[in-house]
């Protein structure tokens, strides 16, 4: 991954939770790390907040009062302002469900509860690491960085994907999926190797999810998601990108 690493202090995290000493601790540990941490126990507040200051990650817990964490999620992935703000999923009920359904909802990272605040903070520090977009100056990547395929064109110094000239909102796992399967257009790639590029840390995380994503990424790119023209099923190996007809 291209670019520089902020400073800590740069960084800005909205926590999403209403149990108050869950929040003072994380607050706590992550203040240690030198982040900037703001907080709130509604989803409400949360949509506001995360609209206005554009956080570079939201840790956001599903069980909350009024709105649920898995509604924020669709909400700030509907946005176009919030839809790429990494979301970390945290859930006091060990169900696969949870999880499956907040990377569905385009989660990034999930977590059960109770959970180590070393391992939170690791995450969190896996997270920014892997979504920082700035450019080193005068370094900037040049045009022909860009991918195009079809009606299909992907900008990676704006993070950025159109079709046919329509910007289109992805999520930042979608976005890195999208720029690996094009970048190896006409290539077999393995659940195991987008696994390992896209989700590139150790946990627990079954090829499940690239399948998930692969069909989110669908609805957003083919002209008819039931019969893909872009991203072909190589069936029980991977997935692989039409070749370049630029
Ligand atoms: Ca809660």
């Amino acid at each position: 991954m291209k670019g520089e690493l902020k400073a800590s202090s740069e960084y800005t995290i909205l926590i999403v939770e209403d149990e108050e000493d869950l929040v003072r601790l994380i607050s706590f540990h992550l203040e240690k790390e030198g982040y900037r941490v703001m907080a709130t126990d509604s989803g409400y507040r949360a949509l506001e907040l995360a609209g206005e200051n554009q956080p570079n990650l939201i840790i956001l817990d599903i069980m909350l009062p009024e709105m649920d964490g898995l509604e924020v999620c669709r909400r700030l992935r509907g946005d176009d302002k919030t839809a790429s703000i990494p979301i970390l999923m945290l859930s006091a009920r060990k169900e696969e469900f949870d999880k499956v359904l907040g990377l569905e909802l385009g989660a990034d990272d999930y977590m059960g509860k109770p959970f180590g605040t070393r391992e939170l903070v690791a995450r969190v520090r896996a997270m920014l690491r892997r979504c920082d977009r700035v450019q080193p100056a005068g370094k900037a990547e040049s045009p022909d960085d860009s991918l195009i395929s079809g009606d299909v064109a992907l900008f990676p110094e704006q993070h950025l994907v159109t079709i046919r000239g329509e910007k289109i909102s992805l999520t930042h796992k979608e976005f890195l999926l999208l720029q690996l399967l094009m970048a190896n257009a006409g290539k077999v790639l393995t659940r195991d190797l987008l696994l390992d590029k896209v989700w590139n840390y150790e946990y627990e995380i079954d090829t499940r999810t690239v399948d998930v994503h692969i069909r989110y990424l669908r609805q957003k790119i083919e002209p008819d998601p039931a019969r893909p023209v872009y991203i072909e099923t190589v069936r029980g190996v991977g997935y692989r990108f039409k070749a370049s007809t630029r």
